[in-house]
């Protein structure tokens, strides 16, 4: 079946996050390959300051003959939140603006992506000091929806699942069993059996996620330990009823910890571990391909291609709101990974 959304620039939105070096990499003195130019603009892989040279103090011609070649790309976004920004700061540019259309009646989705160590879940979850997008934008959902309590009734109702091999688990309540995927017609598409827990209050939400968090699961690789191959889906449904007219909405928004996009032929993985690569790629693939098709206004979006896909299929295109958070390390370390980031966010970007 096909669909006749179109998306517009107004309706995806794309941030680059930089996250600081770490330890490793700083012990380690590793070069810096992201060069934050300003609020939209970076360049990756920029020319090294020309350090002149002195021969008995006489400056010789720069003979650095066996140095590559710097790429020295410059790439432009919506916002660019350097090595300093706080997570206060990426809310600020990216989730606090769609819950607007939020109460307008619009399904949202805010997806981190990123290669594993690049900070997807820092800036989704963050921790006790450093409160995570998700927890600062449901602080402001609650204060939002403070004022339009007088005609508005509202009803909070919130869910965690990981997508992982394409399953859909429940991180709240863990089982083995996957869940089911089906549409409702007052929900939209809706995780079949998911229990939908009530919140009042933001502050209710931060065990839950943590320990939700803790349920995603995991597997060390070679290539990084904290691996995690599954998409985390955090998703708020707004009940409004309007006073004077009974009148039922429910909107929907998502929050998307994704896979690490890192290669799986990178990790050195087999068998199942290869599995679960293929996997991850699939659904991120999908997701790549079915943002370009409503980017190139394709009347057939191919949903339907995974998992993650099909769970998205009512918050993505139309007048949904969407926005792209691309989590990058700034050290020569990650130079393909965030080289390969940027690339894909900037193909989001052009929407
Ligand atoms: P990912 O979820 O993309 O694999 P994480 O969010 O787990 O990456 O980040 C990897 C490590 O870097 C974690 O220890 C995390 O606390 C740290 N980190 C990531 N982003 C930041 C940041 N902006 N400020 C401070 N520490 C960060
Ligand atoms: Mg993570």
């Amino acid at each position: 079946s096909g669909s006749t959304q179109s998306i517009s620039s107004a309706n995806v939105k794309v941030v680059v996050r930089v996250r600081p070096l770490n330890e490793r990499e700083l012990e380690k003195n590793s070069r810096i390959v992201v060069d934050v130019v300003d609020d939209k603009m970076l360049v990756f892989d920029p020319k090294e300051e020309m350090r002149p040279f002195f021969y008995h103090g006489v400056q010789q011609p720069n003979k650095n003959l066996l140095k590559r070649a710097n790429k020295e790309l410059q790439f432009v976004f919506d916002h660019v939140c350097g090595q300093n920004s706080t997570n206060k700061d990426v809310f600020e540019t990216t989730t606090k603006e769609i819950l607007v259309s939020l109460m307008e009646g619009y399904n949202c989705s805010v997806f981190a992506y990123g290669a594993t160590g690049a900070g997807k879940t820092f800036t989704m979850i963050g921790n006790e000091e450093h409160p995570g997008i998700t927890y600062l934008t449901m602080e402001h959902l609650f204060y939002t929806i403070n004022s339009f309590e007088k005609d508005r009734e509202f009803d909070i109702g919130v869910s965690y699942i990981e997508v992982y091999n394409e399953n859909v688990y429940d991180l709240l309540k863990p089982s083995k069993t996957p869940l089911q995927l089906r549409e409702d017609s007052k929900y939209g598409v809706m995780v079949a059996g998911l229990t939908l827990y009530n919140i009042k209050t933001a502050r209710e939400l931060l065990n839950m996620l943590e320990n939700g968090n803790k349920n995603r699961t995991q597997h060390p690789t070679d290539a990084n330990a904290e691996s995690s191959r599954s998409h985390a889906v955090f998703q708020v449904y707004v009940k409004m009823r309007y006073k004077t007219s009974s009148q039922l909405r429910i909107v929907k928004l998502s929050m998307i910890d994704l896979a690490g996009s890192e290669r799986a032929s990178a990790t050195g993985c087999v068998g199942d571990r290869f599995k679960e690569g293929a996997n991850i790629n699939k659904s991120l693939l999908s997701l790549g391909n079915c943002i370009n098709k409503l980017a190139d206004g394709s009347s057939y979006i191919p949903y339907r291609d995974s998992k993650l896909t099909r769970l998205l299929k009512d918050s993505l295109g139309g007048n949904c709101k969407t926005v792209m958070i691309a989590n990058i390390s700034p050290s020569n370390e990650s130079y393909e990974d965030t080289y390969n980031t940027l690339k894909y966010a900037a193909r989001a970007n052009k929407i």
